[in-house]
């Protein structure tokens, strides 16, 4: 189903409203690309981050997880290749001040031509900035930028810098004397932890190849222009999985890895399957002989949520060349020595959260039995990912019915998370907790005290049950268990 007009926004504003996103540091008016979580987005998050490690560490018996540090020594980005080559081409325009990531700045103009009808002129400058990106070409990317007359949203002028490099990390200075402090960075991917671990983990946990490492973590980025609420942040979180295999043996893990973490979008996440494509990277890195993304559909559009990269063994041997330390595997199958090959799995935990809350937001108006109108929003989140499972609600505050609600929630919130409240209508309640994305809804009246049954409220159908008070529980369970 297409997104209504102003999903986007209305999201937003949303996930404030009900405590899953804040703009960081809000009463200062925040701070560019960084966002908070609140107490119904932590859980939403920490789900999906338990469901994807549950995925890779529980439900695999060859893969391990880790949890490296996010400071590395400053050697690890020389040897990854991020200090020389994390950057991306930018362009200032002068007189807004106003900085640009160059594609940004060339797909807005092409986009704009292609809305005017002009799709051939758009196509063939795309084509010539792919050109002249892969070639390092920065002064011709200006001149593209020139010659197609491209202004800056802001002042509405063509007065624009060179195009220059910039470097995506954050550094900082480790030690506190300042003439001993070193240069370090804040991680931008979590994966480099894996590969300095790769030999300690192996031999602690004796593994064989074909194995992985899991790791999930925060990842730092200074984004030239970070924009489109959490999808682009300058502080995110990673989950990484880098899986060593024979050298020669690449090709077939890629496809098994792309085939399941397709799957996994599906069968745990609850996308559908026209919500995902896959993006074929035709243009390679280097260092990799495979790769491809997996998109999501967003409200504004089909764009990355996770990356799938064979990365041969240039990670493992630029470490091995950088550290002097070997960095290799003996096979004992084929009596061999070698440095294993990677394919590994990187998507971003906030991507996936973004994703989730786009594909359950819902505003829904319907007519009445009685006539008049009615209306609600509702977040139909997956009830393994739902940040509270159960809510009790007793009809009044009197005739000990708080007293057996509390009673239900001691029984269940062992189990799963649940959520009491007294207070306003049970209209209002339901309201509330359908916005929260609450998959289930418990009544205690009057009849509970007589007959020991409650009124269950399913989320999605809005349908109403009686069900015996000791049957809610496993009724739950059964539902959030994947
Ligand atoms: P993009 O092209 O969108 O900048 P990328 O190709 O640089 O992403 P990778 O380096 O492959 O991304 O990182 C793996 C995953 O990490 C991405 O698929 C994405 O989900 C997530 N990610 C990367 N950068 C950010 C960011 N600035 N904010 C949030 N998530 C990010």
């Amino acid at each position: 189903m297409p997104y209504a007009p102003h999903t986007f926004q209305n999201l937003i504003g949303h996930a404030a409203a009900y405590g899953f996103i804040f703009q960081s540091s809000d009463i200062y008016d925040g701070l560019a690309a960084v966002y908070d979580y609140g107490q119904n987005g932590a859980q939403l998050k920490k789900n999906i981050r338990d469901a994807w490690w549950k995925s890779m560490t529980q439900l695999n018996d060859n893969i391990v997880g880790i949890d490296a540090a996010i400071f590395m020594h400053p050697t690890t980005w020389k040897a990854s290749g991020h200090v020389d080559s994390f950057s991306d081409p930018m362009i200032d325009n002068k007189d807004s001040n106003k900085r640009y990531r160059v594609d940004h700045l060339i797909e807005a103009h092409a986009e704009k031509l292609q809305a005017e009808g002009k799709a051939d002129l758009a196509a063939s400058i795309l084509a010539e900035m792919e050109k002249l990106l892969a070639a390092d070409d920065l002064n011709g990317i200006k001149t593209l930028i020139v010659d197609n007359k491209m202004v800056c949203g802001t002042s509405g002028t063509a007065n624009w810098t060179d195009v220059r490099q910039f470097n995506l990390m954050f550094s900082t200075e480790l030690g506190s004397v300042a003439e001993e402090a070193s240069t370090i960075y804040l991680r931008p991917e979590t994966a480099q932890g894996i590969f300095v671990n790769f030999l300690n983990v192996q031999k602690s946990g004796r593994l064989k190849i074909p194995f992985g490492i899991a790791q999930t973590g925060k990842a730092f980025r200074n984004e030239i222009v970070a924009r489109q609420f959490i999808f682009r942040m300058r502080e995110f979180e990673q989950m990484e999985m880098q899986f060593f295999v024979r050298p020669g043996t690449q090709k077939e893990w890629y496809q098994h890895w792309k085939a399941q973490r397709r799957q996994w979008h599906i069968d745990v996440m609850g996308f559908p399957e026209d919500r995902l494509k896959f993006h074929d990277h035709v243009k390679l890195a280097h260092y990799a002989d495979a790769a491809v993304d997996i998109e999501f559909e967003f409200p504004f559009g089909f764009k990355e949520l996770e990356g799938i990269h064979s990365r041969t063994d240039y990670d493992l041997g630029r470490h091995q060349e950088f550290s002097k330390k070997k960095q290799q595997y003996f096979d004992t199958e084929i009596n061999q020595n070698y440095v294993p090959f990677v394919v590994e799995t990187s998507v971003g935990l906030d991507r996936l959260v973004l994703a989730t809350l786009s594909h359950a937001y819902a505003e829904e108006s319907w007519t009445k039995e009685d006539g008049s109108p009615d209306s609600r929003v509702v977040l139909r989140l997956p009830a393994n990912l739902a940040p509270i499972k159960l809510a009790v609600l007793p009809l009044t505050k009197k005739d000990g019915l708080p007293e057996l609600a509390r009673q239900l929630m001691d029984s269940c919130k062992t189990a799963f998370h649940c959520f009491y409240e007294e207070k306003d209508t049970i209209g209002k309640r339901y309201r509330r907790m359908d916005a929260l994305g609450t998959p289930f809804c418990v009544t205690i009246d009057h009849q509970t005290k007589e007959d020991g049954t409650v009124t269950i409220r399913y989320r999605d159908t809005m349908t109403q049950q009686r069900m015996a008070l000791t049957d809610v529980k496993a009724a739950v369970l059964a539902a959030i268990t994947v």
